[in-house]
């Protein structure tokens, strides 16, 4: 079975002396676990070719980091931002335009999530302490895998399937969240002070997901809900693999007149409601 590429946007971040381009290893191992090809993506190569960068892959995973910039929303920054990059930014809003257009699934993660709303129309609080202070601390001084505070999600929604539980304590460091939503969007997910945590595409657009946590850091854990993310990432990319791969194989056969040999993977494709086109 062909393993699907998962484009995953990067960061650069000076390390040891240097700007180095890379992305937090946990991305890599989770995609990767779920069978999936990580094909790490830097803000570097510019806004100008993230859509041709793109065609070489099945699906997008958005990554955690910097505050996306307010002034992508209409907002003054407030004191209390953290650091932006504003070329990571651009970068990956040019890639989720491009993932948009061509209806790749995309995993939205933390910053994910976040930089999703913004591009399709929505706000964040800039801090939530600031903005929106409640009885849960979204950010703990804990380790990045505890699991810190409830979330319940929404029987039936995209969420809820992948992660095959309606209730969990994921971990939690953020201190921006959606404020409005944008309206391509659905609330799938919340902690108990209301912040949304998950969120899903609506049914008619390409498969979307997106969580406030970090799902990444519990890969490790093999009975961890989180692993579900990911292998929904990596097998709706994988329909997309299926349906540009069939027709080829179609032809082929066909050619050397073994029409049955290729009547069992078309039909198969079809009882599956794919189209063997759309992929293509
Ligand atoms: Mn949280």
């Amino acid at each position: 079975m062909t393993a699907p590429r998962i484009a995953v946007s990067g960061v650069v971040r000076d390390w040891h002396g240097a700007p180095r381009a890379g992305v937090n290893a946990a991305y890599v191992s989770a995609v990767a676990g779920a069978g999936g090809i990580p094909v790490i993506l830097s803000q570097l190569i510019g806004i100008g070719v993230a859509a041709r960068a793109l065609e070489g892959c099945e699906g997008l995973l958005l990554t955690g980091g910097e505050d996306v910039d307010p002034t992508h929303y209409g907002e003054d920054p407030s004191p209390a931002l953290g650091s932006v990059d504003r070329d990571r930014d651009r970068f990956e809003l040019a890639l989720f335009a491009a993932a948009r257009a061509a209806r790749l699934p995309v995993l939205g993660i933390c910053r994910g999530i976040q930089l999703i709303n913004v591009a399709l129309g929505g706000t964040l609080y800039q801090d939530l302490p600031s903005e929106r202070p409640g009885a849960i601390d979204h950010d703990p001084d804990s380790p990045r895998h505890a699991r810190t505070h409830h979330v319940r999600l929404a029987p039936g929604s995209r969420a809820a399937h992948a992660l095959g539980v309606e209730r969990l304590v994921p971990n939690s460091f953020h201190h921006q969240a959606v404020k409005d939503l944008a309206p391509a969007l659905i609330a799938t997910g919340w902690s108990d002070d209301g912040v949304i945590e998950a969120v899903d595409g609506r049914p008619e657009d390409a498969w979307l997901l997106a969580v406030q946590w970090h799902p990444e850091e519990m890969h490790v854990d093999v009975t961890a809900p989180e692993r579900g993310l990911f292998s929904a990432l990596v097998e709706e990319a994988r329909k997309r693999l299926v349906n540009a791969e069939v027709p080829e194989r179609a032809l082929d056969a066909g050619a050397a007149g073994k029409e049955d040999a290729v009547a069992q993977p078309v039909e198969r494709a079809a009882q599956r409601g794919e189209s063997l086109r759309r992929g293509a």
